[in-house]
């Protein structure tokens, strides 16, 4: 292996990543051990395969599968706290830099009624302790749930926006798009924006090239989770380009959730060639047994040069909801390793 080819030592950007997405299973098995909280199976090995992909068949409904014991689950701050701070760990462990980590309060909220207000202020304190403890730049980005009805969603959202900009860079709607519209949050994105938080969706990833052009033409979204079905239709590639739009793209999770047939087929690199603003992510590290330098590997095994990677990378910088002069420290930071 060439300096070049050590991902893990390459300071690294992570846009997409889910909170829940990112809970040790040594971990989740510890609280619901110490909490008496009853689990399908009796043991670490046997719980695994109920949270994490081993050898599954690609199939989303199966991914989505491994979110269900971590649903309605949290017990209590302490367990919070300690699921925030260790996924800051892991990224930093990882060499990430700057992570934007991305979570529905109303997840952690609604197993035992907490104040969705309560759990951002937990989960940014223990993420922030994390970050400065491991020199690691953290932002946050707020999900809401297609799937899930408004009544769910609206108090997560009105703790957001309340929270503002001073806890949350940007709003992110995750969830099923095939069955379930965007057209409820339609008002709620509008106030989103009023309030100066970025705006990404997830769209085009088992839904249709379509969610991307809605995404994108009607809600003016900054960046796109996923897109992969973009390559469904030209025009929407254009639009990408001349509009910008960062795509945040996660190569190992769009395997597994059989989104494309392999990584080789994956069109990330091909839109990067394109001129899209194409970035590289890792979604849901503990879920898909992962860390972003697996990814960037996986990248570089699926076509991406190295050159091809720094300019994923640069696309990061470009479209995370950063100012202007924090996005220059931060490529200068990734610059200065390479010059090195
Ligand atoms: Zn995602």
């Amino acid at each position: 292996m060439t300096a070049d080819q050590d991902f893990r030592a390459w300071p690294k950007i992570d846009l997409h990543r889910h909170l829940e997405g990112s809970i040790r299973p040594e971990t989740f098995f510890e609280i619901a051990q110490t909490r008496g909280i009853e689990l399908p199976a009796q043991t670490l090995e046997e719980i695994r395969p109920f949270l994490q992909i081993a050898d599954d068949p690609p199939d989303f409904p199966n991914f989505l599968g491994k979110f269900k014991l971590l649903s309605c689950f949290w017990p209590d701050r302490e367990a919070i706290e300690r699921v925030s701070y260790e996924a800051v760990e892991d990224a930093a462990h990882d060499n990430v830099v700057y992570l934007e980590l991305r979570y529905a309060p109303v997840h952690f909220a609604r197993g035992r009624g907490f104040k969705p207000a309560d759990v951002i202020e937990w989960v940014h304190t223990a993420a922030r302790r994390a970050a400065g403890d491991r020199g690691i730049r953290v932002e946050f980005i707020a999900c809401a749930g297609r799937h899930f009805p408004m009544e769910i969603n609206v108090p997560g959202i009105e703790a957001v926006l309340e929270a503002g900009p001073e806890e949350f860079v940007g709003f992110d709607i995750a969830g099923d798009e095939i069955n379930f519209p965007l057209d409820p949050f339609a008002p709620w994105l509008e106030r989103i924006k009023e309030s100066g938080l970025g705006l990404t969706l997830h769209a085009g990833e088992a839904g249709p090239a379509e969610n991307v052009r809605e995404a994108m033409a009607r809600f003016d979204a900054d960046r796109i989770g996923h897109g992969v079905r973009i390559t469904d239709d030209e025009s929407l590639v254009e639009m990408a380009v001349e509009r910008g739009t960062g795509f945040e793209m996660c190569l190992t999770s769009n395997v597994q959730t059989a989104t494309v047939p392999s990584l080789q087929a994956h069109p990330a690199r091909s839109l990067l060639t394109q001129g899209v603003c194409v970035t590289l992510n890792s979604d849901d590290p503990q879920i898909s047994r992962i860390t972003l330098s697996d990814e960037f590997k996986a990248a570089s095994e699926s076509g991406f040069s190295s050159t091809e990677l720094k300019a994923a990378l640069a696309n990061s910088v470009k479209s995370a909801f950063l100012n202007e002069s924090d996005r220059n420290d931060l490529q200068n930071r990734l610059n200065s390793y390479h010059k090195t």
